[in-house]
């Protein structure tokens, strides 16, 4: 068949499936579904964007693309940073298949502390649903409000709560998902022990679309934290922010939260950037740790436990100055300087992101090699070290300085991203931590993943996507 033929072929079967309303051909229409969050992958066209309102509409799409070799790229809330959900310049232009409309929430068990889920479902929708009868599900992203639990499993997403409850792989019992030849996997399991057999989810967890469809899912939830603390701290250096947790480890356990990083440029940014925006301290200091604990029962004793623990950082001199929030809304507060430092550094023109981690007695010599590797070359580059120290994730981020503002080319910034990740990589890191590796990152896997690891991922692929229509040109 022509391509032509086939387009028309194509359009015809796909609006007996979806019917008229659950498709468009319209560019204009198309256009939002072309770039992602990263603002940095455009470029690709798309004839077609389809919108199935179930499982099996998803499948009988699958079922014809695959008869007709049509490649399909699936896009959740498009929040993602690496150009995963988002067409290649490449190749023959992929419909892409937005899960936006199998957003029920099926099922929620709260004896059994799970949730069944629909893909396109929005998680902040389901953290408000779910609020409602005192459960969480323990994933917590800035961008929640938009991005969906499909694009989170796929993604395999991490944020601030993975350092207590591990990134969205650990929180997942059963998955549903169709495969590209339009089988559908019914793999909705509610147990919490099952060892028959390989556990077949893990490799749709984390494989960016490239492997199957997810549709659902059954996740797992833990009681919502009834006592949350929250404080800002200064710190005198990396290392110290390190003996901190070490001790607070031990001291907190289970109750630690979160243990954020901010370095003092990113602080800077994020206080110009706010608002009401003002630095909680009387002079600024040039590294900073948001701290959260909490705890699901009742009671003020976790206050105490915070004090405590930050009155020793100071006496140690680790600790340089401390604010518990006094109430809920200044925690926000807090909350909201740590999560407008991207936006804040975009600002300054085109970022170029390193999402790396790194084994946490690595993070400060990370941070020294890695800064001085950008400073050593260049004056009119920032960078901005920010994340998740607590599990070992840096975001190490590069733009214009203010006084450059827009004026430093991306070809600029990229070329220290290679030495970057080979800092990382070198202590044992990884040069994407929670992103995943999209459009954006495939170099990276052909340089540092070892040839054997190359080759397994391929026959996987080969093996579930035989025609390479799922997402191809992303991840390998
Ligand atoms: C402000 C902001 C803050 C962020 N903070 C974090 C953070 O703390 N931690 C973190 O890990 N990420 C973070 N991200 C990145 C992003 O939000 C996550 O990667 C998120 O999980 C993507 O979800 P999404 O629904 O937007 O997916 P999309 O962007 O639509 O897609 C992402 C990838 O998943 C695939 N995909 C989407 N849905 C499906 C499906 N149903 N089946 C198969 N494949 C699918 C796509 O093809 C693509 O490869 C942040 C992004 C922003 C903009």
């Amino acid at each position: 068949m022509s391509r032509v033929s086939v387009a028309r072929s194509l359009l015809k079967r796909i609006e007996k499936i979806v019917g008229a309303s659950g498709y468009t051909a319209d560019p204009k229409e198309i256009e939002p579904y072309l770039s992602d969050a990263s603002d940095r992958c455009r470029g690709g066209q798309s004839p077609l964007v389809v919108r199935p309102a179930c499982t099996s509409e998803v499948a009988e799409v699958m079922r014809v693309c695959y008869e007709l070799r049509v490649a399909v790229v699936p896009q959740g809330g498009n929040t993602g940073l690496v150009g995963g959900g988002v067409p290649r310049p490449q190749g023959a232009p992929p419909i892409i298949l937005s899960l936006t409309r199998l957003k029920r929430i099926r099922a929620v068990d709260a004896i059994g502390l799970t949730t069944t889920v629909e893909a396109g479902c929005v998680l902040g929708h389901l953290q408000a649903q779910l609020e409602t009868r005192g459960l969480w599900f323990p994933l917590r992203l800035g961008a929640e409000g938009s991005c969906q639990i499909g694009g989170n499993l796929a993604t395999n997403a991490g944020g601030p709560a993975a350092l207590r409850y591990g990134n969205a792989r650990d929180l997942v019992l059963g998955l549903e998902v169709v495969l590209a030849s339009g089988e559908i996997w019914d793999g909705l399991r509610r147990l919490r022990k099952d060892n028959s057999g390989y556990d077949l989810k893990q490799l749709f967890l984390g494989s960016e679309g490239t492997l199957g469809i997810i549709t659902a899912a059954v996740l797992k939830l833990v009681a919502r934290p009834r006592q949350v603390q929250t404080a800002l701290v200064s710190v005198a250096t990396p290392a110290a922010a390190m003996e901190l947790l070490g001790r607070m480890t031990v001291l907190v356990g289970e109750h630690l939260t979160a243990f954020e990083y901010l370095d003092g440029t990113s602080m800077a940014l994020a206080i110009d950037y706010t608002p009401a925006g003002r630095n909680p301290f009387s002079k600024p200091h040039d590294h900073y740790l948001l701290l959260e604990l909490a705890a699901s029962r009742a009671g003020d004793d976790l206050g105490q436990c915070l004090e405590a623990v930050l009155s020793a950082g100071m006496q140690k001199g680790e600790v340089v100055d401390a604010v518990i929030a006094a109430s809920l809304e200044q925690a926000r507060a807090f909350w909201h300087l740590r999560e407008s430092v991207p936006l804040a550094q975009r600002r300054l023109g085109v970022v170029v992101k390193h999402d790396i981690s790194v084994p946490l007695e690595h993070i400060p010599t990370f941070l020294k090699q890695a800064k001085r590797l950008v400073f050593g070359s260049r004056v009119d580059i920032l960078a901005t070290a920010f994340g998740h120290f607590g599990d070992g994730n840096i975001h190490f981020n590069l733009s214009a300085t203010p006084r450059e503002r827009g004026r430093v080319p991306l070809a600029d910034l990229e070329r220290l991203s290679r030495g970057i990740y080979d800092i990382a990589v070198g202590m044992g890191g990884s040069f994407s931590a929670e992103h995943g590796v999209g459009r954006l990152r495939r170099e990276e896997v052909q340089h540092y993943k070892s040839p054997l690891e190359r080759r397994l991922m391929r026959d996987l692929k080969q093996v579930l996507d035989p025609f390479d229509i799922l997402n191809p040109g992303k991840v390998i």
